[in-house]
């Protein structure tokens, strides 16, 4: 009997390590391949494979108007997607998988329900507003769970991942590295289209095989409308965190209010603020119970930028997804007030004081949903909003500039030299063990004319 006993704990134990080994072999996989989270800040996608979690959602909500790459590589990519969560939930001992999309992109939620046949992936449907696709939200609709203030899904059990990056999990799976990403073109272009781009090529390449520009007074920019930037160069690299490019016209509304100076707003800020508190009330993370209030910032910068009192910590819990600013009567911007004084803290080494507690989600939080096409029409997009070839149309240019820096933690390190012949796929930039980071690979074969601290260029 005690031999029996031994030999059935034996199995265990060989058992749990062969999870444990093979669970260590799917993040190393993503370490390999250079994967990061597409969606975001780029944070290295084998660190979040390590933390064992309930649930993997992924995040197909795409809710910043007019992207289409994620539609898209949810139609194109069925296979891969589905692999790649199967994977990361794997790698997470997770007990569900869920994939989050938008209840009014029908043909994705049949497409993707014909797909998963007798695999458990559960289908949640999400109402189309804005930020339906910020993970706190998910996790909060999907899970009915609040992720703490300044906290991340992990701790209640839960890792969302974009979709993506689970895409290119799966390749990884299959020997592949990250020297692609699908971005979406729109706006003032002949052709807009959803592509797939080598990492490093020129914004203004993309857009010239996207038909070109097509007004005067081009302004680009990058990111989705409401959380991307104004940017000055065309020269601007595809990156692996890109997600869409922009061509407006200089007069149009967005430009013209991302354009203004921080000095202009900080004035602004004191001067037209009426503390009437409809910031506050539109923001997502106010609304899921956290202690943030940005009514209360604009009134107090003229006390400087670094103040260590709550009102400035609270800078510490927005992510920027700029309902502040869509909703304020005067125009003003407290997600720019709040970058700034992030900013500066940082700089000082200062942080958000965790403190435990419960959250309640604010009673109006579902009547104060703001539908996405109503943000089209405020920032005046109307025009660009037409539905985009579901097709992913693929791209090639002959010369690259790589960044080596397109993630969290720190740069890559070069380890090729300039004349050196690569290989689409090649390592270009490598991060020390135990350090934070992503590798960087080659995306076209050639020649590598130069290597810098910041990028390697290469050309076929
Ligand atoms: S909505 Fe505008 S005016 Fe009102 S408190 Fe907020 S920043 Fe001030
Ligand atoms: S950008 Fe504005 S609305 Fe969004 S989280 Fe920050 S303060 Fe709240």
């Amino acid at each position: 009997m005690l031999a029996f006993l031994a030999l059935v704990a034996y199995i265990c134990t060989t058992f749990k390590n062969f999870l444990m080994n093979s669970n260590r072999n799917i993040a190393e996989t993503a370490r390999q391949a250079g994967i990061v989270g597409a969606g975001g800040a780029g944070f290295p996608t084998h660190v979040k494979l390590q933390a064992n979690v309930e649930a993997v959602i992924v995040n197909g909500a795409e809710c910043e108007p007019l992207l289409a790459n994620d539609k898209a590589l949810m139609t194109n990519r069925t296979q891969d997607l589905l692999h790649g969560l199967e994977l990361a939930v794997k790698a997470t001992g997770a007990q569900r998988s869920i994939i989050a999309v938008k209840a009014k992109n029908k043909d994705v939620i049949n497409h993707l329900r014909s797909r998963t046949g007798s695999q458990a992936v559960e289908i949640f449907e999400l109402s189309d507003y804005y930020p339906a696709g910020d993970e706190q939200e998910i996790v909060r609709d999907a899970l009915g769970r609040t992720v703490p203030e300044a906290g991340l899904p992990l701790e209640v059990g839960a890792l969302v991942q974009n979709v993506e990056t689970l895409v290119n999990l799966a390749k990884a799976d299959e020997g592949e590295v990250v020297t692609k990403r699908v971005l979406t073109v729109v706006g003032e272009v002949g052709k807009p289209a959803v592509v797939e781009a080598p990492i490093g090529m020129s914004a203004g390449e993309v857009i010239e095989q996207c038909g070109g520009i097509t007004c005067d007074d081009p302004i680009l920019y990058i990111g989705g409308p409401m959380m991307g930037e104004v940017t000055p160069s065309l020269d601007q690299p595809i990156t692996k965190t890109l997600s869409g490019l922009f061509i407006l016209p200089k007069d149009n509304f967005l430009i013209q209010k991302r354009s203004i100076s921080m000095r202009h707003i900080l004035r602004q800020a004191q001067a037209a603020c009426t503390t009437c508190m409809q910031c506050t009330e539109a923001c997502p993370r106010y609304l899921l119970g956290h202690r943030i209030h940005p009514h209360k910032i604009m009134g107090a910068v003229s006390l400087g930028l670094t103040d260590q009192s709550d009102t400035f910590l609270e800078s510490f819990l927005c992510m920027f997804c700029g309902m502040c600013e869509y909703a304020c009567p005067m125009w003003l911007s407290p997600k720019r007030v709040y970058a700034e004084v992030r900013a500066e803290l940082s700089k000082k080494g200062s942080k958000y004081p965790r403190r435990e507690r419960d959250y309640r989600d604010h009673p109006m939080r579902e009547a104060r949903r703001i539908p996405v096409s109503r943000l089209i029409r405020r920032y005046g997009l109307t025009k660009y909003d037409r539905k985009l070839p579901v097709e992913i149309k693929p791209l090639e240019t002959q010369k690259v500039h790589i960044p080596l820096r397109q993630h969290l933690g720190i740069p890559a390190s070069p380890i090729v030299s300039e004349g050196e012949y690569v290989k689409a796929g090649q390592l270009l930039g490598e991060i020390p063990d135990e350090k934070l980071g992503a590798r960087i690979h080659a995306s076209i074969e050639g020649r590598v004319i130069q290597v810098g601290p910041e990028e390697v260029i290469i050309e076929r």
